[in-house]
């Protein structure tokens, strides 16, 4: 958990959301995903192995972590390959619905679950031609989508078998973001409602071999440390028992799986790239013209007057005021190039750690945060945006 300032009423949780074991082709056990998530700091996981939901492996602490078990879904007889659905926080297995896209979702939703469509758009090599996009699109009631998969985003790398295990030895070099296309598409869903963006590394940890040289590509440890998603919650976990290092205490993990969970289905939550510099500690809010209680210049509104309650956060709909304006600000936890985008299209940016950006119209907003790392500018932060609508679409 990040350390926040007395000016932030909000407590911040970051985890990988798209990880798979033995118990479908990932190369590691449950233990072996811990280890990564204990290295790489991670509060929480979502085990979410193919079409299967690992009913034997209670959810719960583990060695500090919160573990949580969701599936990925989708068709094994369709000719076409594709239509993977991220299902977390569902009670039974849904795979016996992935024929049928929208009755997918719609069984997700029934167990009050949150449905995202994994690795929608992929852009592959000759080398490796065999892709799972996102096909039905016409579907609707899903919550969001993985915005950047770790895993798809180094498919465009590999055209040769060469460049596949330069890619697998150094991957950070490689990879600079979520896809161009995958953004666009997205911007153009938020146009119609909210969709909310997640970041997966869909390790699997598998190894690569080439004549003599083989390596495991992207293990638990390195995803672990590589792309999360951060959530933010308006209350604290309860986390586990002191005593040990394992705890069902079934209340607890209750009580803390919800938060995630309402943070991811709100958007309160973005994508960090946490390679490339940890992203804990930013945040992206929409506040009213006058201020009614904090210090000028407080990155948040502090005190009883100025409550959570009055600033809009990442993934909140907000009403553009009739009278005076909606401030947009944005920080960052290090210095970096900061884009601020209206309905996908960039209208503020800078290298700087701060943004102050008085709304005028109702659109969708959005922050992407890039920063130079191993010789090229990288995406760090991908925000969900702040919908700002006009006072008459209420
Ligand atoms: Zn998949
Ligand atoms: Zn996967």
């Amino acid at each position: 958990m990040a350390p926040l300032g007395p000016d932030d009423q909000l407590h911040e949780y970051f985890g990988n959301i798209h990880m798979h074991t033995t118990h479908s082709d990932g190369s590691g056990s449950f233990d072996d995903l811990i280890e990564g998530a204990v290295r790489g700091g991670l509060d929480f996981v979502f085990v979410t192995d193919h079409n299967v939901l690992v009913r034997e492996e209670e959810e719960g602490y583990r060695r500090g972590v919160l573990t949580l078990v969701g599936q990925e879904v989708h068709d094994t007889e369709r000719e076409v390959t594709g239509n993977h659905m991220l299902c977390l926080g569902v009670e039974t297995d849904v795979s016996d619905q992935a024929k049928e896209p929208q009755r997918l979702i719609d069984a997700v939703r029934e167990q009050n679950g949150l449905a995202f469509l994994a690795h929608p758009i992929e852009e592959g090599t000759k080398l490796f031609e065999r892709l799972y996009p996102w096909h039905n699109w016409e579907v609707t009631g899903y919550h969001g989508i993985e915005l950047w998969n770790f895993l798809s985003s180094f498919r465009g790398f590999t055209t040769s078998y060469a460049r596949a295990l330069l890619v697998a030895m150094l991957p950070h070099r490689f990879t600079v973001g979520p896809l161009p296309a995958m953004l666009a598409k997205w911007d153009e869903l938020t146009q119609e409602r909210p969709v909310v963006a997640l970041g997966g590394t869909d390790v699997h940890a598998v190894v690569y071999s080439l004549g003599p040289i083989s390596r495991r590509f992207m293990t638990y440890v390195e995803c672990a440390k590589a792309l999360n998603t951060h959530v933010l919650t308006r209350v604290p976990f309860r986390g586990q028992p002191e005593n040990g290092d394992t705890g069902f205490r079934a209340e607890n993990v209750r009580h803390d799986r919800e938060l995630v969970l309402e943070g991811l289905r709100r958007g309160h939550c973005w994508v960090g790239y946490d390679l490339a510099g940890r992203t804990e500690g930013f945040r992206f809010w929409a506040e009213a013209g006058t201020r009614t209680g904090g210090d000028e210049g407080a990155s948040l509104p502090s005190g009883a007057a100025a409550t959570y309650e009055s600033v809009a956060i990442m993934g909140d709909t907000v009403t553009l005021p009739a009278a005076g304006s909606l401030r947009l600000q944005v920080r960052t936890p290090d210095q970096a190039e900061i884009r601020l985008l209206r309905n996908g299209r960039v209208i503020a940016q800078g290298y700087t750690d701060t943004i102050s950006y008085d709304v005028r119209d109702p659109s969708v907003y959005r922050v992407e945060v890039w920063k130079n790392r191993w010789g090229k500018p990288r995406g760090w932060i991908f925000s969900n945006p702040i919908y700002v609508r006009r006072a008459e679409e209420e």
